[in-house]
């Protein structure tokens, strides 16, 4: 479905009024309702398939920003390295060694972002507290990643309580970490919480289904 104006439009100014950047997520979303939300005036876009990136990417304008969201598994980092603009769910330090090399042989520094894992649900990928302290400390050495703060996806369910507890935490965790290693981004808030996230301190939301409808429509 062809994004709607009046919503894209609705939603960007409220974010603006927090300084807060929208991740379009166009998973499954064909070129042309891509290319419908690049004319408003979109930029940055996250997709949750290699393969399906790197299908886009080629025939849709080159000044997108384009995010990787999705659980990345190593061997498949370099069809993304030559070009991805911010890659959210680093959830391993084998996956953070593979972007640095994938980085190096691309000379550039790629840009990334540490996922800790804050739902109940057990499927859910990302670092835990000690995990996490243990890569940025280990990370020092990588010379072509940049890491530039943390991501995370609250659980599913109506317990809004829930969901606040866990923003409110990878906050807390973001806080721990922002000054000593210059934290920029903490990308939490999907079409179903990002209100929630953004009270919470997220400055990046993911929004997909808001934008161009549910996707097993
Ligand atoms: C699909 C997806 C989103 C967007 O979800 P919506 O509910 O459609 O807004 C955001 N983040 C990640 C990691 C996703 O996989």
């Amino acid at each position: 479905m062809v994004a709607d104006r009046n919503v894209y439009d609705k939603l960007i100014s409220e974010l603006e009024k927090e300084a807060v950047t929208l991740v379009a997520v166009s998973k499954t979303k064909p070129i042309e309702d891509i290319a419908s939300l690049y004319a408003y005036g979109q930029r940055d876009f996250g997709e949750n398939y290699v393969q399906e990136l790197t299908e886009k990417q080629p025939v849709l304008p080159g000044n997108i920003q384009w995010h990787f969201i999705g659980h990345l598994q190593s061997n498949k980092v370099k069809y993304i390295a030559p070009f991805v603009h911010l890659i959210h769910g680093i959830d391993s330090w084998k996956l953070l060694k593979e972007v640095n090399k994938q980085a190096a042989r691309n000379n550039r520094v790629i840009p990334v972002l540490l996922q800790v894992h804050i739902a109940t649900e057990e499927t859910k990928f990302g670092f835990d507290e000690a995990e996490l302290e243990e890569a940025l400390s280990q990370s020092v050495s990588l010379e072509h990643i940049a890491i530039k703060g943390l991501m995370g996806m609250a659980s599913f369910t109506d317990d809004l309580h829930q969901v606040e507890k866990e923003f409110g935490y990878l906050k807390s965790l973001y806080d721990d970490y922002v000054l000593s290693h210059a934290f920029s981004i903490l990308s939490m808030g999907m079409s179903g919480d990002y209100k929630i996230a953004i009270t919470h301190g997220s400055n990046m939301v993911r929004i997909g289904s808001l934008l161009f409808g549910s996707r097993n429509a």
